[in-house]
């Protein structure tokens, strides 16, 4: 399965503001690197498929096997699978590969979550899960978005319409999209969680990259919504 280019049609990149993903009830911890700036990080570059329908997995596996048996060996939900995942568990990433990445890393794709302090492990994961089913190399992968991100400065471009983090403001989610669309060009998907006392704020921006992983495009048709506030704040980090 390595070897065999994955089927898939377009990446998310999803960005994290920190502030939201911190002032949850689940909190958040500092990497080893110190305190991350107060701009949008990288969380990953995900293949997904335009419909979801039956992966390349489950296509290998009924030739193989038969229908029934398919099921049973996929975790497939009742839409169907959506994005390819894992497609390669003996791929682990390589520090020596991604060495002149990491200062970037460590800056634009830092880890918020208490579990080890050390953002390579985060980078390993979202490799592992995401990044095999590619087919970018290690060093192309992670590469490829940190330029998106750098290209696109999302907290600049809403900074540019007056949508600055503060723990007292509350912003209309379209005056959001509306900002990221005219400062990028294409429309993103936003997402939405809770902080603490159950307000709701912009969490992740997921935007719609071509297969190369180089540039944004129009996301395909029928995504769902993963935010559907009016008013979300950008809370300070
Ligand atoms: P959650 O259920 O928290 O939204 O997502 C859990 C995990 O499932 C994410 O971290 C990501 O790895 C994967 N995931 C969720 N939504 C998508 C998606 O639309 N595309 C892909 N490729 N992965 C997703
Ligand atoms: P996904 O949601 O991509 O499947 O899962 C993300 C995984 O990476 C989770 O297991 C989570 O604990 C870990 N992780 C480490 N650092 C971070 C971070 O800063 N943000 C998020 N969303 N997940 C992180």
């Amino acid at each position: 399965v390595s070897s065999a280019a994955e089927k898939f049609d377009f990446f998310y990149l999803v960005q994290q503001w920190p502030g939201s993903f911190c002032d949850t009830r689940q909190g958040c911890c500092f990497p080893d690197t110190g305190k991350p700036a107060a701009d949008f990080g990288i969380h990953g570059l995900w293949p997904n498929y335009a419909k979801c329908g039956r992966g390349r997995q489950e296509e290998l596996a009924s030739a193989v096997l038969g229908e029934d048996d398919v099921a049973f060996f996929s975790s497939v939900g009742r839409r169907g699978k959506c994005w390819p995942e894992y497609c390669d568990d003996g791929n682990a990433l390589s520090p020596w590969e991604i060495r002149d990445l990491v200062a970037s890393l460590d800056r634009d794709w830092p880890t918020l979550s208490c579990k080890s302090g050390r953002s390579f492990e985060f980078w390993s994961y979202e490799w592992k899960k995401h990044g095999t089913c590619s087919n970018l190399a290690q060093h192309e992968y992670f590469a490829r978005a940190l330029a998106l991100k750098a290209r696109h400065n999302l907290t600049a471009i809403l900074a540019g319409a007056g949508i600055v983090p503060s723990d007292t403001e509350t912003y209309p989610l379209s005056s959001v999209r509306d900002a990221i669309a005219q400062g990028t060009g294409f429309t993103a998907n936003l997402e939405c969680n809770r902080d603490a006392d159950g307000n709701a704020q912009l969490f992740q921006v997921y935007q719609c990259v071509d297969r190369e992983g180089k540039k944004l495009i129009d996301c395909p048709l029928s995504m769902p919504t993963k935010c559907s506030r009016d008013q979300v704040k950008l809370p300070l980090f």
